[in-house]
């Protein structure tokens, strides 16, 4: 048992036994010492030049890739200040989908800065101020310096084809830098990214929002990417259950069912005592009206189509082709929630409960053939804002890879569309910041200002790694691009594939939304600080399993090693 006061000379316990504790500095170092091997491990994974990962998981199934995001998430982290730091950069992915990499490895290099001002004495709190001030200044900075680019009103085709135009510039530059494909096929991607992102686009207030919420990508194999195309609708890779059914609904009123049209089995088996063939026939007739009752149900309410996430019983099927409604069954969950958005319908999960209010609504839904398989089209839908990418293309790898460049771009153009403006990659943007901020230091008076400088150098590490995963001299790169950024190129950085320093990034089109950059900062501080205030970390004692595990040999995990 662990001892934490002592009150009137007798020791009262808190903690139960086998917990492991680590207080005040020493705490602060184990933390910051996790976090800084985390960012040791990602900082080569960054740029373009990023080197890739083998991650092995606890079966045994081996991932390799040097996508941050995708890093972190298959890491099995044990530390929890590494955990801290998994968990802010998976945060960053999910608010702007790119800067994953980026957040980790600039929170660790604030850490490792933060150490040496402790190392001076330096209390944290005074590093936590002056962290936040430094991040106050930089964020009003890349206001700044950032390119506007323009978007206009949505709601006329002409605001919308002018928005567009300019979000195709943007999007092109983006992705050129992260997916390879040939001209053609590009400019297909991108066309149909950024219509969709302006289609899924609603207004919200004086702002736009791009509800990715709106969007669906799906993909078949088969065919080119260049047969992909745009529905604005929903499409579902299902087919019409029974061939008694209409193939075609238009003023379509959909019910959306999260329950079976079937008769469900009893849980626990049941015994049926059948002793003549009278009543197999009774037992059956009574199954078959049950779903009668449940397809007049349906049919009652004035449903033409009906899209269920559970089975359809082949009764059933017959009874709603019978009555000639379309239906569609174990449809995903996911595509039920967008239809539901789509049509404006209510997902409902007892047959009982369906009224005419639940119902969706589309102009058409249609079974269509793509390629050798029939999906099924909801178009016109009440919600003109859904929208579907279908993917073709010749295998899985290709059709994945360029779902993620979708998704790369429909993130894009939100944080464009959330905040209109650019800012030079390649470490340009960095060096500026570490510039600027330097020259305020000089302003910030006390101890408080080596830790505004220690945000300015962390800032500027990125550039440096990126000179570093492109092979060239640090020192003599980083310094040779703060001459050029005091001579006022302010978009000056490093060619990282062709390892050499260019005066302006973005006409290499190497560019990064402000909206990535500002998030990557403030998301870097809050983990950086957090930390930085843990004084006591007090870990459980391993669970039973565990310990017996370890005995007999096997796999265990490990408590986190506190120092
Ligand atoms: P993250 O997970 O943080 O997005 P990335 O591996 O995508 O990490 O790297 C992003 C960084 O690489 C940004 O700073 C970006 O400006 C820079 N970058 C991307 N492409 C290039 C390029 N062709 N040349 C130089 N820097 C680049
Ligand atoms: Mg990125």
């Amino acid at each position: 048992m662990v001892s934490n006061v002592a009150a009137y000379g007798i020791p009262v316990l808190i903690l139960k036994e086998g917990t492991q504790r680590t207080v005040g500095r020493q705490a602060l170092r184990s933390n910051i010492l996790a976090a800084r091997a985390l960012g040791e491990v990602l900082k080569t994974s960054l740029g373009p030049r990023g080197l890739d990962k083998m991650l092995v998981d606890s079966f045994g199934d081996v991932t390799v890739t040097n996508d941050g995001a995708t890093i972190v998430k298959e890491m099995e982290i044990q530390h929890p200040a590494a955990k801290l730091l998994v968990e802010t950069a998976k945060a960053v992915d999910a608010e702007v989908g790119d800067g994953t990499t980026s957040v980790v490895v600039l929170a660790s290099s604030l850490l490792e800065k933060a150490e040496r001002l402790l190392d001076q004495n330096i209390h944290p709190t005074i590093i936590i101020e002056g962290y936040k001030k430094a991040l106050d200044q930089a964020l009003r900075i890349l206001d700044e310096i950032s390119i506007k680019i323009p978007v206009y009103g949505l709601e006329t085709p002409e605001g919308f084809a002018k928005s567009k135009e300019e979000l195709k510039k943007v999007l092109n530059s983006i992705l050129a830098s992260k997916y390879i494909a040939t001209p053609d096929v590009m400019d297909k991607l991108i066309d149909m990214t950024v219509e969709a992102a302006l289609i899924a686009t609603e207004r919200r207030g004086e702002r736009y929002e791009v509800v990715l919420d709106n969007v669906k990508i799906e993909k078949k194999k088969g065919g080119s990417l260049l047969d992909s195309r745009l529905i604005r609708g929903v499409v579902l890779d299902k087919e019409v259950v029974h061939p008694g059914m209409p193939r075609r609904v238009s003023n379509a009123k959909i019910a959306l069912l999260d329950a079976p049209l079937e008769i469900e089995k009893p849980e626990i088996s049941a015994k049926i005592n059948i002793t003549s063939p009278e009543q197999i026939k009774a037992f059956l007739d009574e199954e078959a009206r049950m779903l009668k009752d449940m397809v007049e149900k349906i049919a009652a309410v004035g449903a033409n189509v009906v899209i269920c996430q559970k089975g359809i019983d082949d009764v059933a099927q017959h009874f709603l082709a019978k009555k000639g409604i379309l239906a569609v069954r174990r449809v995903k969950r996911s595509d039920m929630e967008k239809l539901e958005r789509a049509t404006g319908g209510r997902i409902v999960t007892s047959i009982r409960d369906l009224t005419e209010k639940d119902l969706g609504y589309a102009e058409l839904v249609e079974e269509r053939k793509v390629g050798n398989d029939k999906m099924v089209f909801v178009e016109g839908a009440k919600n003109p804002k859904a929208v579907t990418i279908l993917l073709r293309g010749a295998n899985d790898m290709i059709l994945d890879e360029t779902e993620r460049s979708l998704n790369d771009g429909l993130h894009a153009v939100r944080n464009i569309i959330r905040e209109p403006k650019i800012v030079a990659g390649g470490g340009a943007v960095e060096i500026e910041l570490a510039l600027r901020l330097r020259k305020i230091a000089e302003s910030v008076g006390g101890k408080e200002q080596l830790a505004f400088q220690a945000f300015a150098d962390a800032v500027e590490e990125i550039a440096a790694i990126l000179a570093s995963t492109a092979g060239m001299d640090v020192l003599d790169t980083i310094m040779n691009l703060r001459k050029n950024h005091a001579e006022g190129k302010v978009n000056a950085g490093i060619d990282v594939l062709n390892a050499k320093i260019v005066d302006n990034m973005t006409k290499l089109n190497v560019i990064d939304p402000v909206l990535v950059k500002k998030q990557v900062l403030k998301a870097a501080v809050e983990a950086a600080t957090s930390l930085l205030k843990i004084d006591d970390v007090i870990g459980a004692a391993p669970k039973k399993e565990e310990k017996k595990g370890k005995e007999e040999g096997g796999e265990t995990s490990k408590m986190p090693e506190l120092d």
